[in-house]
């Protein structure tokens, strides 16, 4: 993800930079007529005035007192704006009303303390509105390189079809940037899988090469790009890196860049929809190691940005790649099977022997092999981490999972107890 997505994901309430695993986002270049755009814009004009209607509301609420306006009582205020102000009727009622939810969403995160406290808007600045129950025949692919999208009041318009739509849109949101550039965002989340109700629990042990490992010893190959892919990609930054700036050469080379990273992309996501899916099937209870992955994605990142050294800079690439896909393989579980999940403190899963508990260093044989020093049980070692990540422990730190039981939002962006 680029950092521009990153600061523009900022601006989405109840969707900090972390949850852009979590939901997949993604983004656009949105191409709407001159007609189009003025109907665009009279959609940004509304969801900002609710929006800072709503900040004008809240202006004296501080931390600590009881509750602020929520978004009913908002709600019944959006039904009187709109019967006072004819501008406002004439405009799109969900726009009016998400501007309003995400309001409130943002408040909520700004109560819970994970985010700042939602401020004014401005027109030039903060141009877009978000669209809700949007549903699949909203969005159509009209050729190779565009497709459309229909924007109520407003009607069908092209967009730049650069990837692949993500299975499940619910909603989207449409920005304009200062520079008047148009962007559109989907945002979905997989539907969640029913348990087997079974009782079989698994667990996933992130393996140290090119996979990971279940507790049942099948192995999952996360697909990194081939070799002759990946001997193309650094032939192609060494040259990228050669051109001068704001050439046409430069400029060519870089979308063959990013044609590479898009394919090997899509090919990461279906890989982990698939596995996703298939273990949220299998079993009731999904135990994964707990891992900062934001922290691994970072550092391997460092290393791919050191130049000059080829070998260094394809094991981290592929490592960045293996960490990302990682995490967003624990995200699409969390939302497949939601309540299901559980993160498990990794410390020893490798030194423990999953037959009888013993712990030592010693019984690691090598890299591949597990032989316990005091039962002498013998497996392969990732399938023994596994096992004992499925016999685990769940963390509870920052805050519990998700509520046994309790109620799942199916709306993007709306429940953060998902998010971390
Ligand atoms: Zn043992």
């Amino acid at each position: 993800m680029r950092r521009s997505d990153v600061a523009r994901l900022r601006l989405w309430p109840g969707l900090s930079a972390s949850a852009a695993n979590v939901i997949t986002m993604s983004r656009y270049r949105l191409l709407p007529t001159p007609d189009q755009e003025v109907g665009l814009l009279e959609h940004a004009r509304h969801a900002r005035y609710m929006w800072n209607l709503a900040v004008e509301q809240h202006a004296h609420w501080q931390p600590g007192r009881t509750s602020a306006p929520g978004y009913t009582e908002q709600s019944r205020q959006l039904t009187e704006a709109r019967a006072a102000f004819a501008w406002l009727r004439a405009g799109s009622q969900t726009v009016q009303q998400q501007a309003l939810r995400d309001f409130a969403q943002a408040m909520r995160n700004y109560i819970a303390g994970s985010h700042r406290r939602p401020n004014w808007r401005k027109a030039g600045v903060h141009e877009g509105f978000r669209q809700v129950a949007v549903r699949a025949e909203h969005v159509q692919r009209l050729n190779r390189h565009h497709g459309q999208v229909w924007v109520p009041k407003v009607g069908w318009v092209r967009f730049r079809w650069t990837r692949r739509i993500p299975d499940g849109v619910k909603s989207y949101r449409v920005t304009r940037d200062r520079a008047g550039r148009w962007h559109i965002a989907f945002a979905a989340i997989p539907t969640p899988i029913p348990a087997p109700g079974t009782g079989a629990v698994v667990g996933v042990d992130r393996g140290v090469a090119v996979s990971a490992t279940l507790s049942t010893g099948e192995r999952l190959h996360v697909p990194v790009l081939a070799g002759a892919e990946q001997r193309r990609l650094v032939r192609l930054r060494r040259r990228l890196a050669r051109c001068r700036r704001g050439s046409n050469r430069r400029t060519k080379i870089k979308a063959m860049i990013a044609h590479l990273a898009a394919r090997a992309k899509d090919r990461r996501k279906d890989w982990v929809e698939k596995v996703s899916t298939d273990l949220a099937r299998r079993f009731d209870v999904i135990r994964v190691e707990h891992l900062r992955v934001k922290d691994m994605t970072r550092s391997a990142r460092g290393t791919v940005a050191e130049p000059g050294r080829r070998v260094r800079q394809k094991a981290g690439l592929n490592r960045a790649i293996l960490a990302h896909a990682w995490g967003l393989l624990v995200s699409r579980l969390e939302h497949k099977a939601a309540g299901r999940v559980e993160r498990v403190v990794a410390a020893y899963t490798s030194q423990t022997c999953s037959a009888c508990g013993h712990v030592a260093r010693e019984s690691r044989e090598s890299q591949a092999s597990f032989r316990c020093v005091a039962c002498g049980f013998g497996c392969n070692a990732d399938v023994n981490a596994a096992r004992n990540i499925a016999a685990g422990r769940a963390v509870t730190a920052r805050g519990a999972l998700q509520p046994p039981g309790g109620a799942v939002n199916r709306e993007p962006q709306l429940d953060t107890s998902l998010i971390w």
